[in-house]
C-alpha cells in the first residue's frame, strides 16, 4: 500500500514536470505568435488595412478545428483560440496607440512650443486670457492693457464664432482678425484665434500667432490635416463628446502632417450634470500628460460656464499638473455679445489671477 502511494507520487511528479515543460512551450509559442501578429499589424497599418479581419479569423479557426483530435472538444478549442485572438487584437491596438507620434513612448521629452520668446510646455505655466469674441478695437485694447500691466503675453479672442444658433452673433470675421493683429502688434502680445474652416485658416493665417481648433471641430479631420500642414502652434480643444483616445488621435492627425506644435486643451465634456456648462475632466490632465509629450492646458471658462467656481477649477487643474490656463475676460461682460455670463470682469479677473500666482 505504501509502495503504491510512493509510486503514484513519483508518477504525478513526473507528469507535473511534463506539464511544466509544455507550459513553457505554450508560453514561448504564444509570445512568438504575438510577435508575428505585431508585425502583421505594422504591415496592415502601413497599407491602411483594418486590424480586425473576421473572415481571416474564421479561416484560422476552421483549419485549427479540422485538426483537433481531442480530448478538448471543438467548442473548448474555439473558445480558447478566440481568447487568443482577442488578446492579440488588444496588443496590436496598444502597440498602435503607443507608437503614435504624440505618444510619450514615441518621444519621452516634453514638446516645448517656442513663440515670440515664450515657451509653452515643460515646466512653464502659460496663461491665455481674453474675451470670448472680439467686438471692437476699444474692447480688445482695454483687455490688452490689463494683460500687459500684469506682464502677461497671450491674448485670446474669437473672430469666427461657432455659435449654437445661426441667429446669434457670429463674430466680426476677418475684421476681428485685423483688430487682433493691430492690438498684438501695438502691445507685443501673442494672439490665439479660432478658425472654423480652411477658408478662414487661409484668410487669417498671416495675422495670427496661434491657431485654435475649437471643441466642435476636434473631429473635422480635413481641417486638422490642414493646420498640420502649417507652421504655427495649434491649440486643439477636446471635443465636448470625445473620449481621451479620440482627442489624442485628433492631435495625431495634426502631428502626422508634420506640425508638432500642438497644445491640447481640456475644456469640459458633456455629461448628465447641469450645475455646470460642461464637466471639467480633471483626470484627462494627468492622463494626457502621462501618455503624450504635448503641453496640456485647461479652459476653465467653457468648462464651468460660471464664474463662482473658476478659481478653484483653475487651481485644481494646476495641481493636476497642466501647463496653462485659458479663461475669458471682458471689460464689461454684461454687454458682451457672446458668453456674457461666464466672462470675468476686470475686478473678478484680478482676484482670479492673483489666487493662481500667489
Ligand atoms: C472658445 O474658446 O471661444 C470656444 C468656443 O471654446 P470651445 O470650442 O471649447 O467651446
Ligand atoms: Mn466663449
Amino acid at each position: 500500500m505504501i509502495k503504491e502511494k510512493v509510486d503514484s507520487m513519483d508518477r504525478i511528479k513526473e507528469l507535473r514536470q511534463r506539464i511544466d515543460k509544455v507550459n513553457q512551450q505554450i508560453l514561448k509559442l504564444l509570445n512568438e505568435r504575438a510577435q508575428i501578429a505585431l508585425e502583421i499589424g505594422l504591415e496592415k497599418r502601413k497599407s491602411g488595412h483594418a486590424m480586425y479581419d473576421p473572415i481571416r479569423e474564421k479561416e484560422i479557426l476552421d483549419s485549427i478545428l479540422k485538426e483537433n483530435q481531442g480530448p478538448f472538444s471543438n467548442e473548448v478549442i474555439a473558445y480558447l483560440f478566440k481568447e487568443i485572438f482577442k488578446a492579440t487584437l488588444a496588443l496590436q491596438k496598444d502597440e498602435f496607440i503607443n507608437n503614435l507620434k504624440i505618444s510619450r513612448k514615441y518621444q519621452n521629452e516634453d514638446t516645448l512650443i517656442k513663440i515670440k520668446g515664450e515657451i509653452i510646455g515643460g515646466s512653464n505655466t502659460t496663461y491665455i486670457f481674453g474675451p470670448c469674441s472680439i467686438e471692437s478695437v476699444e474692447q480688445l485694447e482695454e483687455v490688452a492693457k490689463l494683460l500687459v500691466n500684469k506682464g502677461l503675453k497671450f491674448i485670446r479672442g474669437g473672430a469666427y464664432k461657432p455659435r449654437t444658433s445661426p441667429y446669434d452673433f457670429q463674430g466680426l470675421g476677418f475684421t476681428g482678425v485685423k483688430i487682433m493683429k493691430e492690438i498684438t502688434d501695438k502691445y507685443n502680445l501673442i494672439s490665439v484665434i479660432e478658425v472654423l474652416n480652411e477658408k478662414q485658416l487661409e484668410e487669417a493665417y498671416d495675422y495670427i500667432d496661434i491657431i485654435q481648433i475649437g471643441s466642435r471641430n476636434m473631429d473635422n479631420f480635413s481641417l486638422l490635416r490642414s493646420v498640420g500642414q502649417t507652421n504655427k502652434p495649434v491649440i486643439l480643444k477636446r471635443g465636448y463628446s470625445s473620449t481621451i483616445e479620440e482627442f489624442k488621435l485628433a492631435a495625431e492627425y495634426i502631428v502626422s502632417e508634420g506640425n508638432q506644435q500642438v497644445i491640447l486643451c481640456e475644456r469640459g465634456i458633456r455629461t448628465f450634470e447641469t450645475a455646470t456648462r460642461n464637466t471639467l475632466d480633471i483626470s484627462a490632465i494627468p492622463i494626457l500628460k502621462k501618455e503624450t509629450h504635448l503641453p496640456v492646458i485647461v479652459d476653465v471658462s467653457h468648462a464651468a460656464g460660471r464664474k463662482d467656481i473658476m478659481t478653484l477649477l483653475a487651481k485644481a487643474s494646476l495641481a493636476a499638473n497642466c501647463n496653462g490656463i485659458m479663461a475669458e475676460i471682458h471689460p464689461n461682460p454684461f454687454v458682451a455679445l457672446s458668453d456674457s455670463h461666464q466672462q470675468m470682469n476686470f475686478a473678478e479677473f484680478e482676484s482670479f489671477y492673483q489666487a493662481l500666482i500667489e
